[in-house]
């Protein structure tokens, strides 16, 4: 793979993030991602950053992804959540797994930011078992109708389409929906802990008729083919976020234990802070190691990229929360106010160990893994 675009993608997202950073603040503070944001990522090729290039994407490996998102991630967790969202969930998995005539339908048009899509699997009584949705539908000639309710669908607010899961008595299937499908209504939620700018409602579908064609890899493969293969790309996007916030956490922490004087000394140079430090920069290099071999396993194919995928989410979220609760320590009473980036990292590192399958359900899978692999057989 010429790694040429990836370096040069990398470079410009650097510089959007540069000038993304001193605003996250306030996207957090208003609730809103402004739509000139999602341009300029759309504009830079950011939204389509894996789809192959034969689709209108960047086609980068998901090593250079994972740097993207990293740099991306650092500067504001909401707009990265656009890239775990629609690029991750749904435009990468569309470009897998969708047939070609859903490909020429939707995914140009998401690869080059034209419309924005949305994943909508949880609902309020179905989140770690996803798969005891309520959402039914049911074929009707040369469509599928749809009734049921989505809670917690990030960028519903805004997206065009929507990727939405649904059950015929526990078979369940996969269908894209247009927004201004008869039948759809949108309820704006608000009041997040973290990932605040990122639209997020609840969906109602009320007998909303969707194409056969907008089936995506046909009845009863909803779970096996879609949700999985996303959530496996969601979760490495979800991994590398958490390496992004524990990044700027840590760079908080020094930046403040290096000035801050009290007792006369830098409080960098007493020892339980330096321990706090010390931790900080051994776990942010230990998860990003673990994304960038969960990465290097994606690009080689191997079987074990979705078990190595599973520990760096599991690991890089815990470090993000573990992180970023330190760097509140480090900088104490500035840490608890929202005129430092610190308090908002701590908000958004807790997220990251509930979305794309919780830090229990991601340790369930682990030990799986474990048990299947390291038990000796006889
Ligand atoms: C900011 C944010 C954005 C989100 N965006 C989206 C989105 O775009 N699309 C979407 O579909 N959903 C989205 N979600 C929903 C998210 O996927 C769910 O919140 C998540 O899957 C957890 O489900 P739950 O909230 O129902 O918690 P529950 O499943 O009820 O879990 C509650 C607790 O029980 C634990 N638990 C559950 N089952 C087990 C088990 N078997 N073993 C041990 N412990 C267990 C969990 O780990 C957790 O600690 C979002 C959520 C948030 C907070």
């Amino acid at each position: 793979m010429d790694d040429r675009p990836a370096a040069t993608a990398v470079e410009r997202a650097a510089a959007f993030a540069a000038e993304l950073a001193p605003r996250a603040a306030e996207f957090d503070r208003t609730e809103h991602l402004p739509r000139e944001v999602i341009e300029q990522m759309a504009d830079a090729g950011f939204l389509g950053a894996t789809v192959p290039i034969e689709w209108g994407g960047l086609g980068l490996s998901p090593l250079a992804y994972g740097d993207l998102t990293e740099v991306i991630g650092k500067a504001c967790a909401s707009t990265r959540a656009l890239l775990t969202v629609h690029t991750s969930l749904v435009a990468e998995t569309l470009a897998d797994r969708a047939s070609r005539r859903i490909k020429e339908k939707y995914l140009r048009d998401l690869a080059s930011g034209r419309r924005i899509a949305c994943f909508a699997l949880s609902e309020a009584d179905a989140g770690s078992d996803a798969a005891s949705m309520s959402t039914r539908y049911l074929r009707k000639g040369d469509a599928f109708v749809l009734d049921g309710h989505k809670k917690w669908i990030s960028f519903a607010g805004i997206a065009d389409v929507f990727l939405v899961f649904a059950t015929d008595n526990g078979v369940i299937s996969a269908f894209l929906v247009d927004r201004d499908t008869p039948g759809v209504e949108i309820r704006p939620m608000s009041g997040m802990l973290g990932n605040r700018a990122t639209h997020m409602a609840e969906v109602v579908f009320s007998a909303v008729e969707v194409p056969a064609e907008n089936l995506v890899s046909g009845i009863g493969a909803g779970f096996a083919f879609v949700v999985n293969p996303a959530l496996f790309r969601g979760r490495y996007s979800i991994a590398w976020a958490g390496v992004a916030i524990a990044q700027a956490a840590l760079e908080e922490m020094c930046t403040h234990a290096a000035r801050r004087e009290q007792f006369g000394s830098r409080i960098g140079s007493f020892q339980l802070v330096q321990k706090m430090i010390a931790d900080a920069v051994t776990q942010v290099s230990a998860a990003r190691e673990l994304c960038r071999r969960a990465g290097r396993l994606r690009v080689e194919r191997s079987p074990e990229a979705v078990a190595a995928t599973n520990v760096a989410k599991y690991f890089s979220s815990t470090v993000a929360a573990r992180v970023t609760s330190d760097a509140v320590q480090v900088l104490g009473g500035n840490g608890c106010w929202n005129g430092f980036p610190a308090e908002r990292l701590f908000r958004e590192a807790k997220i990251l160990e509930i979305i794309e399958g919780t830090s229990q359900v991601q340790q369930t899978l682990i030990a799986d893994f474990g048990l299947t692999t390291f038990a000796r057989k006889g």
